[in-house]
């Protein structure tokens, strides 16, 4: 989960200055500070966690493709090489107060001004990463009313600070897989970060769904930066770095960290399930490829097999897999409590499904409700867990008072007049009442077909929630037409809507259009109890979120409501 990875390499973080300090008194020597037989020391500074480049280990050595070099380089001159890893806005500081002698950066025009540079060592540059739903973007200057996570000091802040873009909200952090883990949790819409470090952080931070959403941008010579006056240490390593380069040296290296197929997990994250990695591959090839399926799918949507299939080739092992356990109905779902926002009552449960596959543990939906679009039995998946959602909620207690089921179906599911059928007969055992969730882009690009499944979904007490609301383009012509019973407030609005006056701003208008078309609202990814305050005074309905419940399985739902009533 990417709270819980979060919360590690915060864990991580909190000590790594010290332990870097700790180091730093222990190894190192100025360049220029060595007497006797020693060997003088070359004195490198960076930042403790920024895989593959350079980081700390868990055994809190350095290690990483700069350092490698680094050791080269020394190794070139007839030095020893040591390695202070802490912060990152410090590793600046103390390369201009002499503390270390290079520090690997990105050239930019403002740190010529405050640094000497060596020959470029690499050509990197940034991307914008966010959820493969969310637009993609051509340029920075294309950015609009948009909430994006940079690296506080890094290259992608001082560009974005630089443009000054009006409705960008820059949300500085202090560690680049961190902006990467705050898209994934929904509080900023993308994050700015170096392509490499990017990807390296999608795959050890287990971010499945988060990928590239633009061609390369900010591209910069990768340089090692020296302080001013070091002008002649600058320049026997660039001596040094053409040795290496002609040794094939400096390429291997490359080769061994950045440019292989597949990256060693050396930050010590949890090693990504072989799906996420065909994913995350397919998806690179596919930017690669000129973004061709991005620009396609632009907008925040359930992927739905009318619309054309993604262009991601899966594992066809896992295909049948996935097909005889849809057949088998031993796939499995979590639910997450719905509250009456005044009450605090738990109203009904939002539907999860979940795969616990033999092989490879428990797979999130992303993973697999895709997959089962593609090969055309996302139907019969709806249909099973509509089946068992009712039969699980047959056993809710009484006293519960009259609970609804919300499950997740496509425009597809619902243009399918057998599988309607078939989900009216299911409901015609009793059992809550059951609310079908579809997301707004789907309906509003579907509106004929959900419009004529909805009077007989209706006539049996079926209720249609608009989900992920406001993350697509809404004809209120449309809408009105629908009549939805209730709208979900996408969590991207709501995730941060504290910090942003733009999210609250969206969120008032949509509990008043809510309502003034007859409809609930439920706020979605309510992560703290200040949120949920702010939404209850607003006049939110219905909330959902870590802070109220998380998604749990349906015997610990049994048991909260045992206890409730
Ligand atoms: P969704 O419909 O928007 O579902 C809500 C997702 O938000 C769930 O992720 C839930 O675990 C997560 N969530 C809940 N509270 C919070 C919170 O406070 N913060 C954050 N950041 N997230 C929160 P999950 O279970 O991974 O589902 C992802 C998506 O997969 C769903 O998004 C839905 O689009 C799809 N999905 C899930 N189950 C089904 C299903 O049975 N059928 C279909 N067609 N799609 C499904
Ligand atoms: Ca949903
Ligand atoms: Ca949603």
């Amino acid at each position: 989960m990417a709270g819980d990875a979060t919360g590690t390499s915060w864990a991580r973080r909190a000590w790594l200055p010290l332990l870097a300090a700790v180091l730093a008194l222990s190894t190192a020597q100025p360049a220029s500070a060595a007497g006797g037989d020693a060997r003088p020391t070359l004195r490198f500074g960076g930042d403790a966690d920024y895989p593959p480049y350079h980081f700390l280990d868990d055994a809190g050595h350095a290690d990483g493709f700069d350092v490698a070099l680094t050791r080269a380089i020394a190794d070139d001159l007839g030095m020893d090489a040591a390695f202070e890893l802490g912060d990152w806005g410090d590793a600046l500081e103390g390369l201009e107060r002499g503390d270390v002698d290079l520090v690997p950066m990105f050239w930019s025009e403002a740190r010529s001004r405050r640094f000497v540079f060596t020959e470029p060592i690499l050509l990197r540059h940034h991307g914008l990463f966010g959820h493969y739903e969310t637009p993609t973007v051509e340029s920075l200057e294309a950015l609009a009313n948009v909430r994006v996570a940079v690296q506080e000091s890094g290259l992608a802040w001082e560009a974005l600070r630089e443009l000054d873009r009006p409705g960008v909200t820059i949300i500085a952090l202090d560690n680049e897989a961190e902006t990467l883990a705050l898209v994934a949790r929904g509080g900023a819409d993308y994050a700015l970060a170096p392509t490499g470090i990017g990807y390296h952080a999608i795959q050890n931070s287990h971010l499945p769904g988060i990928v590239a959403l633009s061609p390369p941008l900010l591209e910069r010579k990768y340089v090692f930066g020296l302080a001013r006056g070091n002008e002649r240490l600058a320049a026997r390593i660039n001596d040094s770095l053409e040795h290496l380069r002609r040794d094939g040296v400096q390429n291997r290296l490359y080769v061994e960290w950045i440019g292989g197929p597949a990256p060693p997990d050396r930050a010590g994250g949890p090693r990504p399930a072989p799906a996420t990695l065909w994913i995350l591959g397919a998806l690179a090839a596919v930017l690669l490829g000129g973004l061709t399926w991005l620009s396609r799918g632009r907008d925040r949507t359930r992927p739905a097999a009318a619309r054309g299939s993604p262009p991601i080739v899966p594992d066809p092992q896992l295909m049948a897999e996935l097909r005889e356990s849809i057949a088998a109905g031993s796939l499995g779902f979590a639910l997450q409590p719905k509250v009456d926002l005044r009450s605090g009552r738990v109203i009904g449960a939002e539907l999860l499904a979940r795969w616990d596959h033999p092989r490879l543990g428990p797979l999130a939906p992303d993973a697999f409700v895709p997959m089962a679009e593609r090969m055309g039995c996302i139907g019969e998946m709806t249909l099973h867990l509509v089946r068992r959602g009712l039969e699980h909620g047959r056993d809710w207690p009484v006293a519960a008072g009259r609970l609804h089921v919300s499950i997740n179906v496509s425009a597809n599911d619902l243009a399918d007049s057998a599988l309607v059928d078939a989900i009216l007969e299911a409901c015609s055992g009793g059992g809550p009442s059951l609310m079908l969730e579809v997301t707004e882009t789907e309906v509003m690009r579907e509106p004929e077909r959900v419009a004529v499944a909805l009077p007989r979904l209706r006539a049996h007490g079926i209720r249609i929630s608009v989900d992920d609301f406001g993350a697509g383009h809404s004809s209120l012509v449309n809408l009105r037409r629908l009549g939805p019973d209730e709208l979900k407030i996408d969590r991207s609005f709501v995730g941060a809507l504290l910090a942003s006056h733009s999210d609250r701003a969206i969120v008032r208008a949509t509990i008043h259009l809510g309502h003034e078309l007859g409809a609930k609202v439920a706020a979605e990814g309510i992560e703290d109890e200040a949120t949920r305050d702010w939404l209850m005074r607003a006049g939110c309905d219905i909330g959902q979120g870590y802070a109220l419940h998380r998604p749990m399985s349906p015997a610990d739902f049994l048991a909260l409501l045992h206890a409730r009533a």
